[in-house]
């Protein structure tokens, strides 16, 4: 069964087709720039285990009607591509970033869905109009091929009320849906799941804290596969600290910023989610930039490091409480694959939560792997994310279990 992924951006569009019976990529790439003067393709095909990367295309993409035109062309073209035609691709899963309280799986888009889908548009404004577009762009050049959403807060869909609702007046949640819904679904899940299968342990009875941290950084609680908490809330600002982001603050300072600087509200959100976090504090958002900045002795950079660390350790211990057991702290993503020193930071002094890395097997490169000490009472491991590996994965189960519905 080949699978098409897609992620539709407001400006780029970002596909992968694997071969699900291997579960390998056969292709992926990256329009972008859609709308603007000069687009851009990029495309990488795998025709064994040698990538070969092409930037394809520098003239203008109007929409993403003609980004799809040309990633079809693309992946069937005789010198670029790896099938021979649209036709062999036997479904479509997309990334869907909000799926409110209506949808706790992925599922077949019909009419139903995408109504579905647009009415969650005010919770995710930048992301789930898009989305759509990717969706009916697809259905228009894939005549007959089943679509499926995948949403990015279905796997946080099991969370108790005590954790997802907001101590607001309660009607604020019937009527406008404010609660918490949390993001990185996929990833989350993609994680969990292989934590528990490397770890030879079924997934039911096993504890995990898994811990994405990337531009966009969060955690979650997760029991016997269920997710129980999460760090991102209503919207993804909530949480740890992240590049651009400010993560959790007191609400009240809004309000103080406002009265304070004559700044509105559009104001202040653009304020906390991209000129906060890491790049608030030390002027830069690249974790490696600020390694570099740190290790040239700037004070700044140095302090932005032990926030972040800081503000990770600090929801390791709360959903160590809230999960009672743990087995494992997973570390995922670009930081959190790749930062032997922040994991090491975060991991300080957690003995008392029976946490303790090993240094040596800390600083190794590479897939997926454990990090702790042989006296550790938790297990620690670094497993890279692979989200469109499990849209794919969903996007099979969904076709082959649901039926659409209108
Ligand atoms: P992501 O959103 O998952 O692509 O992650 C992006 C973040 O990962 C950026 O802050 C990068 O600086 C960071 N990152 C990527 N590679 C490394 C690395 N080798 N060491 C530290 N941070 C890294």
């Amino acid at each position: 069964m080949k699978v098409f992924v897609v992620n539709a951006g407001s400006s780029s569009l970002k596909y992968q087709l694997l071969d699900m019976r291997t579960e390998t990529v056969l292709a992926t790439g990256l329009v972008e720039r859609i709308g603007e003067a000069i687009g851009r393709v990029t495309h990488k095909r795998f025709p064994d285990t040698e990538a070969e990367e092409k930037t394809v295309f520098d003239e203008a993409v109007t929409d993403h009607k003609m980004a799809m035109h040309r990633v079809i062309d693309l992946i069937t073209a005789p010198d670029t591509g790896v099938i021979a035609e649209k036709a062999e691709i036997d479904a479509i899963g997309h990334r869907v970033v909000q799926g409110g309280e209506v949808f706790n799986r992925s599922i077949i888009i019909d009419t139903a869905v995408k109504e579905a889908v647009r009415a969650n548009n005010p919770l995710a404004p930048l992301h789930n109009p898009a989305n759509l577009v990717g969706i009916e762009v697809a259905e228009a050049l894939f005549n007959g091929t089943p679509n499926v959403a995948v949403f990015d807060t279905e796997f946080h869909q099991t969370m108790p009320a005590r954790a997802f609702l907001y101590a607001l007046p309660y009607r604020y949640y019937k009527e406008l849906r404010i609660r918490r819904y949390g993001y990185h679904g996929t990833s989350h899940k993609y994680v969990a799941g292989q934590a528990a299968r490397l770890m030879d342990r079924k997934p039911e009875s096993t504890n995990l804290i898994t811990v994405h941290l990337g531009n966009g950084c969060s955690m979650a609680a997760v029991a016997g596969g269920r997710c129980m908490d999460t760090s991102m809330g209503m919207t993804p600002l909530a949480g740890l600290m992240m590049g651009t982001r400010s993560g959790d603050i007191d609400p009240a300072i809004i309000a103080y910023i406002a009265h304070q600087q004559g700044l509105g509200v559009r104001e202040i959100d653009d304020l906390l989610n991209k000129e906060s976090g890491l790049k608030g504090i030390c002027g830069a958002n690249d974790m490696r930039d600020i390694h570099a900045r740190a290790d040239r002795g700037d004070d700044m950079a140095r302090q932005a490091l032990e926030m972040f660390a800081y503000r990770v350790k600090k929801y390791i211990g709360a959903y160590v409480a809230v999960l009672g057991r743990v087995d494992a702290v997973v570390f995922t993503a670009g930081i959190g694959e790749n930062d032997d020193v922040i994991r090491a930071m975060i991991c300080q002094d957690l003995d008392g939560l029976g946490i303790r890395l090993d240094e040596e097997k800390n600083r190794t490169r590479g897939g997926a792997r454990p990090i702790h000490a042989a006296d550790s009472r938790v297990a620690l491991w670094v497993i890279p994310t692979n989200e469109e590996l499990q849209i794919a994965r969903d996007t099979v189960t969904a076709v082959s279990t649901s039926a659409p519905t209108g």
